[in-house]
């Protein structure tokens, strides 16, 4: 029942992850350590053989559906990051590869202005085909789509996002912001009020984050880009290609959700 539960919970969650740990249990607990005293060399072995095959197979295979991964650790040549590696691990980040060039390319000219500075991604899309839904973000699926996040500062050095998955902590709209959403319950904005406290020393690095914005949109790639009508007013940029969905999506006040051609 439980392993039923894990590779449902893990196909949901990460399209082949289920798969991948069915084998790699099979091969461990019944071929290599069918011993029951050594029962945990298998769920050890499994959990290692796991994570090989994810980053280590499954991009190569990626490849022939049109996916590339996106980096796993930011670099000179790539300034760009998961927000946080279970992103990777549960193989959430595939997208198109003219996605990775361009906020690779976006992460560089970031890089020169704000040295040291890195761009961090969340959601991006799954390795295989664009029918299989990555929720809670449905449109995700066409490769085309990865959230990103915004620029946190911190005692006066960048930071990360206070989320640790960069997700739910949001920028709310202060009184005199636009709120047209206000009192009007959406199945699709998770106010999430619990998480409202976490690491809130972290603040949002306006400067910066009207910076990636506009250099996302100079991109001549970049189709549309989800923001908080408040925040497009907070950080006074405003743009064709710069959205608010209003109640058919998201909240987009704890991270943009960039959109490629
Ligand atoms: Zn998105």
């Amino acid at each position: 029942m439980a392993g039923t539960l894990l590779f449902v919970g893990l196909t949901v969650l990460s399209q082949v992850g289920g798969l991948i740990l069915l084998v790699c249990w099979h091969v461990c607990r019944y071929r290599l350590f069918a011993d029951e005293a050594r029962r945990w060399l298998a769920f050890v072995s499994s959990g290692a053989a796991y994570v090989a095959i994810t980053l280590l197979l499954v991009p190569g295979l990626a490849a022939l559906f049109g996916r590339v991964p996106m980096p796993l650790f930011a670099s000179a040549e790539a300034p760009v990051a998961p927000r946080s590696l279970l992103y990777c691990l549960l193989n959430r980040h595939y997208v198109k590869p003219r996605v990775r060039d361009l906020v690779i390319a976006t992460a560089r000219q970031m890089a020169e202005k704000y040295p040291g500075s890195h761009i961090h991604y969340m959601d991006g899309g799954f390795p295989y085909g664009p029918k299989f839904p990555l929720l809670p973000h449905l449109s995700h699926a066409d490769g085309r789509k990865i959230d990103l996040s915004f620029c946190y500062h911190s005692g006066g050095k960048y930071s990360l996002s206070p989320s640790p998955l960069g997700y739910w902590v949001y920028e709310p709209p202060k009184p005199d912001e636009p709120a047209p959403y206000k009192g009007k319950p959406s199945l699709f904005r998770w106010d999430m009020p619990f998480l409202q406290g976490v690491n809130r020393d972290r603040k949002l690095d306006e400067k910066r984050t009207r910076d990636l914005l506009k250099t996302l949109l100079k991109q001549p790639g970049t189709e549309k880009i989800l923001l908080e009508i408040h925040l497009q007013e907070r950080l006074e940029i405003s743009h064709p290609r710069l959205r608010f969905q209003q109640m058919q999506a998201a909240r987009h006040d704890d991270h943009l959700h960039l959109q490629v051609e």
